[in-house]
């Protein structure tokens, strides 16, 4: 079948770092033989969205329609289609293609595919030449195997954030394999860090919320938090240190990670999640002491994600959202900046 960018679809695009987003059409090409058209239903707002579009990561690809935590419901499968079928709930995430034969992409590790994942926007294509556009829109041609089966009990809306803030916390959490016992701290309760708190305390450890806002207390108790620490002055942290097997940084702006690094217990870990976009600075010291580790994690591969999926269909989880308007997108990025987000902003994608 012909590659040829023929549908038209309604969506918000920057056209530059600095103007904000407004409404765009463009095209989406007409389906592959394993390629999946769906309806998009929801669209998150990821804080990573915000970083792109401001080029607060470098260099970015305009226009851009942002967008990676995208469901909906197929309405189109091409003719190899296996995995989906017309009516069907999906969801497809931060990338869109990978290399499809390295190490990594054969373990199911997509998002560290030898050869760069293909984001999902701000990237081009995997011919090198069509810009990727993502969800912020109301129609999506996904390949079927980058796409994921939402389990038919949990509202839509929630799962949205579930395809990037969702596995983006899942993935470590199941690696480091916390569990009951396991004492968790969570930095900073956003879209990332709320679904940090629900699938720890799912899984039984004891989290503690650290926040640098405090009204945000009681949420984070009945998201299962036991624990909620604002993070203010110079002495926070002071009766919490060596306190933790596992500290989950998903702060998204510039931070001394030292008062966060002295929590951790012998053989404990710093993950670093947030990307604000400058080197942190480690004291040798902190690190030595008690053999602490800091890592890294990103996001995580399509087996993984459709585990997560499946693991919140079980255990009843989604993401507490408030849904928007598309014409609210640049208010609800401000809003989000200022850490004031309950706790996911979600697109309605019949408002595009
Ligand atoms: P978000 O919803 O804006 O949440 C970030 C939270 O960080 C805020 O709610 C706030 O929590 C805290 N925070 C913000 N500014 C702060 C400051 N000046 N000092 C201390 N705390 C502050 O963002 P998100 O969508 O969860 O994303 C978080 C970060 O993860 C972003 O940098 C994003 O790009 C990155 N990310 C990484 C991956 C990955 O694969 N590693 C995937 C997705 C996103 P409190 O109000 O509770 O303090
Ligand atoms: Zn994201
Ligand atoms: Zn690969």
């Amino acid at each position: 079948m012909s590659k040829s960018l023929t549908r038209s679809v309604r969506g918000y695009a920057a056209l530059d770092p600095n103007s904000g987003l407004a409404p765009y059409e463009f095209s989406r090409r007409e389906l592959n033989d394993d390629d999946i058209g769906f309806e998009i239903l929801y669209s998150g707002i990821c804080h990573s969205d915000i970083h792109q579009v401001r080029q607060e990561w470098g260099p970015a690809l305009y226009p851009m329609v942002p967008g990676h935590e995208i469901v909906g419901v197929v309405t189109e499968i091409g003719a190899a289609v296996r995995k989906f079928k017309v009516g069907d709930r999906i969801g497809v995430g931060v990338f869109i293609d990978s290399c499809r034969k390295c190490r990594n992409c054969n373990y199911g590790l997509e998002q560290y595919c030898a050869e760069g994942m293909t984001g999902t926007y701000n990237a081009l294509e995997r011919d090198g030449k069509t810009i990727a556009f993502g969800g912020y829109s109301n129609y999506f041609v996904a390949n079927e195997r980058y796409a994921v089966t939402v389990p038919n009990n949990l509202d839509l809306a929630g799962v949205a954030p579930l395809l990037c803030a969702g596995i983006t916390l899942y993935s470590p959490i199941r690696y480091w394999k916390v569990g009951k016992g396991s004492r968790v701290a969570v930095m900073g309760l956003g879209g990332l860090g709320h679904m940090g708190v629900k699938f720890a305390a799912a899984l039984g450890a004891e989290v503690t919320v650290l926040s640098h806002s405090p009204a945000k207390e009681k949420d984070a108790i009945a998201m299962g938090a036991t624990r909620f620490i604002h993070t203010k002055g110079d002495d926070w942290n002071k009766e919490l240190k060596k306190g933790f097997d596992l500290v989950l940084n998903t702060i998204s702006a510039e931070i001394d990670l030292e008062p966060y690094l002295q929590l951790l217990d012998t053989n404990g870990t710093l993950v670093v999640i947030g990307l604000p976009g400058k080197p942190y600075a480690i004291s040798a010291g902190t690190l030595l002491d008690g053999r602490r580790s800091v890592a890294g994690s990103m996001i995580g591969g399509m087996p993984e994600v459709q585990e997560m999926l499946n693991f919140c269909g079980e255990k009843d989880i989604v993401s507490d959202v408030e849904v928007i308007r598309a014409d609210y997108i640049n208010e609800a990025y401000e809003r989000t900046v200022a850490s004031d987000v309950k706790y996911r902003f979600v697109i309605d994608g019949k408002t595009f």
